[in-house]
């Protein structure tokens, strides 16, 4: 490809303690926390709202958190759903032990009270929120592990902003990537890539008469059977009820999508309306209760499960998970078993996904495993972390930790490590890990480890 060398004065901002990049659950989360803390926090966002994917991707349910016995995801994570659950922003008559006991269930929640809580944690927290804004480019020294400052652009054009710190938390670590952190990408530094989905609203729904089991098994075995589907796709992870007629659809796989190349995202979006048209006309025919059933929108962001990974201190690996390894600076517990959804619709597939979900991998009652600090952190780097969906795991564990609740608790621990960093100048790469720990059980995450450790686990 031939290349264009573009060469601009901008203008310099400068005086932040720290920029996050991407404002999901994990980059919010992140945000919120060094601000409260006494951080000076620019958080850039490339759509018109905090949240991510459970806003603007329209996942609006938070996985499991609590493994049976008690509830893992402290902090941020705990204070957010424990506040949408008083203002009634969560499924209509919901038991609060979904998130606070049980394990392996969901807390299907409204968008917009997401949205406008995350809006007011922000304002309250002293946040300077960026919306419409990319970070499109990093000034930064791989050598050093220091990265100077990153580029954004929006409306007014371009901005270099200058900060002491920064957090990747924008899913695809598109951040870190631009700094030169070595990365696993999807699909090109492994076999194959997991499927997206376009998630989509729907109004219209009598919840008494629809039966959730039978949606996903006999109605869609027959509309298979029927050949009503484009593609016989068996996994169908299904309807949620969020409101009193509303219902969030995470169904309709868009196979071997490759959300780091625009033109198989920009297809995917076709595809996926397409899939969901087929979706809505599958519910009116099939479902009782549907009958009236209205397609109110699909989502404005492309549901990604799986892009780019960095290379971490630690690599958190199937091997943990099945050992349910704890770690003496582990920044956070989780219970989720390995989700890795069929990579296309054939038989084996299918068995595979099956066994997957249900077999020795789900973690039993009781049951968790650690993330260690170590995943945040790029290797060698100094003032950058990610949090979230990109940070250091192989596949298998990324199927479990990419979720909500669990980003939100990485993008907590990341915001404080920073703080931390500021404080003390403590580099990320060798940061007093006892001492984040204790800073982050006084702000109410659930760290039960009893021995700490100043140093962290490398693999
Ligand atoms: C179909 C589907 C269903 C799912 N179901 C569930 C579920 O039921 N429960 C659950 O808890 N999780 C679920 N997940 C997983 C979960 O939604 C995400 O993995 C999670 O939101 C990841 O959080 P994050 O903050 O890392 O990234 P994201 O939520 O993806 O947020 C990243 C943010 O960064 C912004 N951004 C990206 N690039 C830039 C840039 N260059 N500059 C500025 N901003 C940028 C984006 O606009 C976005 O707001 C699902 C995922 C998918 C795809």
């Amino acid at each position: 490809m031939k290349t264009y060398q573009l060469v601009r004065d901008i203008p310099i901002e400068r005086g932040y303690d720290l920029v996050v990049a991407g404002g999901g659950p994990a980059g919010s989360a992140a945000a919120i926390c060094a601000a409260r803390l006494g951080a000076k926090v620019l958080l850039i966002e490339a759509t018109g709202c905090l949240g991510g994917m459970g806003t603007s991707g329209l996942v609006t349910a938070f996985d499991p958190m609590a493994n049976g016995e008690r509830m893992l995801v402290g902090g941020i994570m705990r204070e957010i759903v424990e506040t949408m659950y008083e203002r009634g922003f969560l499924q209509p008559g919901i038991d609060p032990n979904v998130w606070r006991k049980h394990d392996h269930r969901w807390t299907p929640f409204k968008v917009e009270g997401l949205k406008l809580l995350l809006d007011e944690l922000t304002t309250d927290a002293g946040v300077e929120v960026r919306f419409f804004t990319r970070v499109i480019d990093a000034d930064a020294d791989p050598e050093s592990g220091q990265v100077d400052g990153v580029v954004t652009n929006n409306v007014e054009g371009y901005r270099y902003i200058r900060a002491k710190t920064y957090v990747d938390a924008t899913g695809d670590a598109v951040l870190a990537e631009l700094c030169g952190v070595p990365c696993r990408d999807a699909g090109r530094d492994t076999p194959r890539i997991m499927p997206a989905t376009l998630p989509s609203l729907f109004a219209g729904i009598d919840w008494e008469r629809f039966d959730k089991k039978r949606h996903k098994r006999e109605a869609l075995s027959q509309a298979i059977a029927d050949g009503h589907f484009t593609q016989p796709d068996r996994h169908l992870p299904g309807m949620s009820r969020v409101g009193h007629t509303i219902g969030y659809l995470n169904g309709g796989h868009l196979f071997n999508l490759d959300a780091l190349r625009c033109k198989s995202l920009s297809a995917g979006m076709i595809l996926g309306r397409k899939i969901a048209a087929e979706y809505t006309e599958f519910y009116r025919k099939y479902m009782p209760g549907c009958e009236q059933i209205e397609h109110v929108t699909t989502a404005a962001l492309m549901g990604v499960r799986e892009s780019r990974r960095i290379v971490g201190e630690y690599e958190l690996d199937l091997k943990d998970y099945l050992a349910r390894r704890q770690f003496p600076d582990q920044i956070g517990l989780f219970n989720k078993y390995v989700d890795i959804h069929p990579y296309d619709c054939s038989d084996e597939e299918w068995e595979r996904f099956n066994n997957q979900a249900f077999d020795e991998m789900r973690l039993a009652p009781g049951e968790c495993f650690g993330l260690p600090y170590g995943i945040l952190v790029p290797k060698n780097w100094h003032n950058l972390w990610v949090a979230g969906r990109c940070v250091s795991t192989d596949v298998p564990v990324q199927g479990s930790i990419r979720v909500m609740p669990s980003s939100a608790m990485m993008g907590q621990a990341a915001g404080t490590a920073a703080v931390q960093s500021i404080q003390t100048g403590q580099p990320a790469c060798d940061l007093d890990t006892a001492q984040l720990v204790e800073t982050l059980r006084e702000n109410d995450a659930y760290l039960p480890q009893g021995e700490l450790s100043a140093q962290m686990t490398r693999s």
